[in-house]
């Protein structure tokens, strides 16, 4: 069946085997002579492509200046005739920036970022040219909804779809080759109202938390009138060849390698991390770098990463809704820059197997508008009881949460990734930290509930004193946690690379409002019942510190024993993304997000809907993937080194050489057809699995089968190729190997 008598075959395996040859000559011509910065300072073209608050008090009357500001900051409507007003200013501003489009733009359900151009140009009923940019076209839009997944909630009601503008992300111009176009930041809706994007649900979360923290925040200062929570996201991501990258279809179709055995030389050695950046991806970093200055991310930090080739970046933090827009902003960026470098950026959570894979830590905190941060030790009693509460607060919320919190991070691509000894284990936990785990158990055992002096002494504990020597410690730094207290932030660290924020932060907001919500109903019954103020805080943080106890874990968390401890204290481990999101499922969490605004039980239950469906479809192309590439680019080549060494055995014995002497080929022979077999056969399963799936109508069975049945297969047939890989004559070889796409220079 396998012959290479086939001339198509033939031809076919020789195309793709030229391409990985080609890409191998070919590797250090796409280097760019690129000039960095010159003697341009960041500070001079920051933010020069973004309709920042300075950009529009220029182009603003002062109504329209304080409408925009006042929206801004309090989310009030903008009328009409200001709407009016600043499309204007805008396009103005736009104009004089050469830009002759704009765009409504949003991030639907698909994991990217979506545009659709219109022209300020238009044609007067005479026929006059004109370039207009009304009101009513920078507030809502209409584009075609039926590409993006709705979770069937179209299916029911609408087809249409609407953006509108969010006005608190400001709107930015998008630089391509091509063009210039003006992009205003939107949410995207269902006509009935249901959200079909990732901004919706995150506004109100963001929300719901401003009010929530402001009024626990109200027991301690008056004087702060607003909340924010803030991100600074840390984006992990893999540059490889471009020409490379091209000759593996599993790469541009999946995002990641199917096949491949990994190389000798891999991270084993350590010595990349921190090591100088190879001169081409420092050229194509200050190139994203400085196209993201001038779209206002304030980018910080970039170094290489733990595995080969790999890296990461991270900005100065933001607050929530602005830096997810940043980060969707900025992996679109990276992506276009690096097809001018000739290179490939990967931001899939586990591109190479046994190689480390990529995360996206969540470093998050709430801060006032006085210049607090909520989650910092304060240096009074006052400020120190305020930051215990909004502390235990937020271990109070994972540990009631801690499912929906390991939803927030499902995905395939991550399912690879959690609990493979380089990220956190599915099991959700928060590192506390030596010192202040010290300090809750004090609170726990001296907050007696009698009241006495004990309490008083406790509010004097000096917390702020001891942190900040500690945390220079960097022995205090457990990084195998998926959620750790880092000194003045919490870090989630489970996100991984490709997903969009906006998803762990609704949930980690709402969870956080949800309990601040309830904390501040507690802790006024107490004074009601004429407790002092600060003692009723201190015995609801006690109550909190006691019922969230078990979510703590200071150890190592990549350990089986781990594991054990764990299921011992009843914590979940959902190994895999259908199982992981059932919590969508259960009334509890429909109620959690319809008793605070954010989502109907419709909109939940399309949510789990459209992750389920998006599992299936990964996993399903991954699975054809492999079956193409096995037929395509990984028999065909095991099959001629096996032809060949069957020549050789023929003429040897046409020679009358005896037996022994060709020993060695008869046993490669038999192995070849023992892989190759292993390989065919797998895939033959594989795909009676898939039809079988298929047919299921329940979107979770199907998402089920295909995780429990037609995925195992892949680690199966994967052993049998790589094993080929290693022992088939390199020339043959189609697909590149891992040493050559992961040794960048
Ligand atoms: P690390 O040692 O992990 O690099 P850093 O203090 O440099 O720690 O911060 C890492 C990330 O945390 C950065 O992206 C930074 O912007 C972010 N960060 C720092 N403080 C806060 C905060 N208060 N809220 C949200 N993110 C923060
Ligand atoms: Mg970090």
């Amino acid at each position: 069946m396998y012959g290479l008598k086939s001339k198509h075959l033939q031809n076919k395996y020789i195309s793709m085997s030229n391409l990985r040859f080609d890409a191998i000559q070919n590797l250090s011509n796409g280097a760019q002579n690129v000039l960095g910065y010159g003697d341009q300072k960041i500070t001079s073209f920051f933010g020069s492509n973004v309709f920042t608050g300075k950009v529009a008090r220029e182009y603003l009357s002062d109504e329209a200046y304080k409408s925009l500001m006042n929206s801004i900051k309090t989310g009030s409507k903008i009328d009409r005739k200001m709407a009016e007003q600043i499309a204007n200013g805008m396009k103005a501003w736009a104009m004089e920036k050469g830009v002759s489009h704009f765009s409504h733009w949003f991030q639907p359900l698909t994991g990217g970022t979506a545009e659709k151009h219109d022209s300020f140009f238009t044609l007067k009923g005479d026929g006059t040219p004109l370039e207009i940019f009304d009101g009513d076209a920078l507030t809502q839009q209409e584009p075609d909804a039926s590409s993006f997944p709705n979770g069937g909630i179209r299916a029911t009601f609408e087809a249409r779809g609407y953006t509108a503008w969010d006005p608190t992300s400001p709107a930015f111009i998008l630089e391509t080759a091509t063009g210039k176009t003006m992009c205003i930041p939107t949410i995207f809706i269902s006509y009935s109202g249901e959200s079909l994007d990732t901004k919706t649900p995150l506004l109100k979360a963001l929300d719901l938390v401003t009010k929530a923290s402001l009024d626990v925040c109200h027991y301690f200062d008056k004087n702060i009138s607003r909340v924010a929570p803030t991100l600074g996201w840390e984006q992990e991501y893999f540059v490889i060849e471009e020409s490379m990258a091209n000759a593996r279809p599993d790469l541009l179709a999946t995002g990641r390698t199917l096949y491949g055995h990994t190389p000798a030389k891999g991270q084993q050695l350590d010595d990349h991390y921190f090591g100088a950046i190879p001169e081409r991806v420092f050229a194509y970093m200050q190139d994203f770098e400085q196209e993201a200055y001038k779209l206002g991310i304030p980018l910080r930090t970039r170094h290489n990463e733990v595995a080969p080739s790999q890296f990461e970046c991270a900005p100065i933090f933001e607050e929530v809704n602005i830096a997810v827009d940043h980060n969707s902003l900025l992996m679109d960026v990276m992506n276009r820059v690096a097809k001018r470098h000739k290179l490939k950026v990967l931001v899939h959570e586990k591109p190479f197997a046994g190689v480390n894979g990529s995360g996206k830590h969540n470093n998050w905190s709430l801060a006032t508008d006085t210049g607090i941060n909520l989650l910092a030790p304060g240096k009074t009693p006052r400020t120190n009881l305020m930051f215990l509460t909004f502390f235990v607060n937020v271990l109070k919320a994972v540990h009631d949460h801690a499912d929906l919190l390991r939803a927030s991070i499902a995905s395939s691509n991550n399912d690879h990734r959690l609990g493979a000894n380089e990220a956190p284990p599915a099991i959700i936990s928060v590192f506390v930290g030596k010192y202040l785990t010290d300090v809750l158990n004090e609170v726990e055992e001296r907050v007696t509930g009698k009241f006495t002096e004990q309490d008083e002494v406790i509010l004097k504990m000096d917390i702020h004193k001891n942190i900040p020597e500690l945390l220079m410690d960097n022995t205090d730094r457990n990084r195998t946690s998926p959620f750790a207290f880092t000194g003045n932030k919490f870090e989630f660290r489970a996100v991984g690379s490709s997903a969009n924020c906006a998803w762990p932060m609704t949930i980690l907001n709402t969870i956080m409002a949800d309990t601040l919500i309830n904390f501040k109903k507690e802790v006024d019954a107490l004074i009601e019942k004429g407790e002092k103020k600060e003692i009723a805080l201190l015995h609801i943080i006690r109550k909190y510190i006691t019922e969230s106890k078990n979510i703590c874990f200071e150890g190592d968390n990549y350990s089986e024993a781990w594991a054990q401890e764990a299921a011992k204290r009843g914590l979940n481990n959902f190994k895999d993304t259908p199982r992981a999101l059932d919590v969508f499922g259960k009334e509890k969490t429909k109620d959690l997000f319809k008793n605070h605004g954010i989502f109907t039980h419709i909109e939940t239950e399309a949510r789990h809907e459209i992750m389920l469906e998006e599992y299936v479809k990964k996993v399903q192309i991954e699975a054809r993937l492999m079956g193409y590439l096995a037929s395509n680019s990984i028999l065909p080549p095991s099959i001629q080194y096996q032809n060949t060494l069957i020549e050789n055995v023929k003429g040897l014995k046409e020679i009358g050489l005896n037996p022994e002497s060709y020993r060695s080929q008869i046993e490669i022979i038999e192995v070849i057809s023992k892989h190759i077999n292993g390989v065919s056969d797998n895939v033959e399963k594989m795909i009676e699995e898939r039809k079988k799936a298929n047919e299921i109508e329940s979107m979770h069975e199907r998402a089920v089968a295909y995780c429990d049945k037609v995925k195992p297969y892949f680690d199966t047939i994967r052993y049998h190729a790589d094993k080929l890989e290693l022992i088939v004559d390199d020339k043959l070889w189609a697909l590149p190997k891992y040493r050559e796409m992961l040794f960048l220079r």
